[in-house]
């Protein structure tokens, strides 16, 4: 076991990057590693995406998706929401997670996309419904032509959340058979198993769903966790962008 209390030395790449996803017309997809310290810019001229603007958003938990247009500007003030959608060429998507659950949508018919921020609360309020319906409303994207790729999170292994948790996603009427392992007081849930299921309940080919199956908390020298170093943890960027010319 890791010792909490001593910093893990970064190492290993960068990023990751999962072999075709997106997988077209000059888009990329992935999502960092510690070593990248929480930061795109040594990570976006390796891509072939250099010096593109990267849209980020103050995360709040909730499942507001925000799609990005020619007018919208990257500069702060960002905007709030846990989620940012786009057709443009030439601009990079990114969120920030350290335990949470990071996903990216990608249509190919329509070349476009999206980056979602799932935390408990997040997944709760149904934020992968909402980044599925924002692409269909937006560029006309059919749920069952997309990808999607789940970025590493805190797994089941590590993930112990209290009775209280689990009475909060009952209320909101999600089912959590097969996710949840109790124990005591408490319990493990599979938050990347839950946005998983999401993803499948709006109409994504499980076919077409990537899942890293990292554990945050167990990969101390590749990721941080907040569960394991606290608010001080770094933070994985998981992105989505394209080059300029399509
Ligand atoms: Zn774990």
């Amino acid at each position: 076991m890791p010792d909490p209390e001593r910093p893990m030395p970064p190492s290993g790449p960068l990023w990751l990057e999962v072999t075709g996803f997106p997988g077209s017309d000059g888009w990329r997809a992935g999502f960092t590693t510690r070593r990248a310290g929480g930061d795109l810019s040594g990570v976006l001229p390796i891509l072939g995406l250099p010096g593109l603007p990267v849209f980020r958003l103050v995360q709040r938990h909730g499942a507001r998706v925000i799609p990005v247009g020619p007018r919208d500007t990257h500069q702060p003030p960002f905007p709030e929401g846990d989620g940012l959608a786009t057709s443009l060429r030439g601009v990079v998507l990114a969120v920030a997670s350290a335990d949470c659950v990071p996903i990216a949508l990608f249509d190919p018919d329509h070349s476009a996309g999206a980056i979602l921020h799932a935390g408990w609360r997040g997944t709760r309020s149904r934020i992968v419904r909402a980044g599925v319906e924002t692409l269909q409303q937006s560029f006309g994207s059919r749920p069952e032509s997309l990808k999607a790729m789940i970025a590493p999170s805190i797994g089941p292994c590590c993930y112990r959340v209290g009775k209280d948790v689990l009475e909060e996603f009952r209320a909101a009427g999600h089912v959590l058979d097969g996710l949840w392992q109790e124990e005591g007081d408490g319990g493990f849930l599979d938050l990347a198993g839950m946005n998983r299921r999401a993803l499948v309940e709006s109409g994504v080919d499980p076919a077409r769903i990537y899942s890293s199956g990292l554990c945050t908390h167990c990969l101390p020298t590749l990721f941080p966790s907040y569960r394991r170093e606290g608010a001080g943890a770094g933070r994985i960027l998981t992105f989505l962008g394209s080059t300029s010319a399509s």
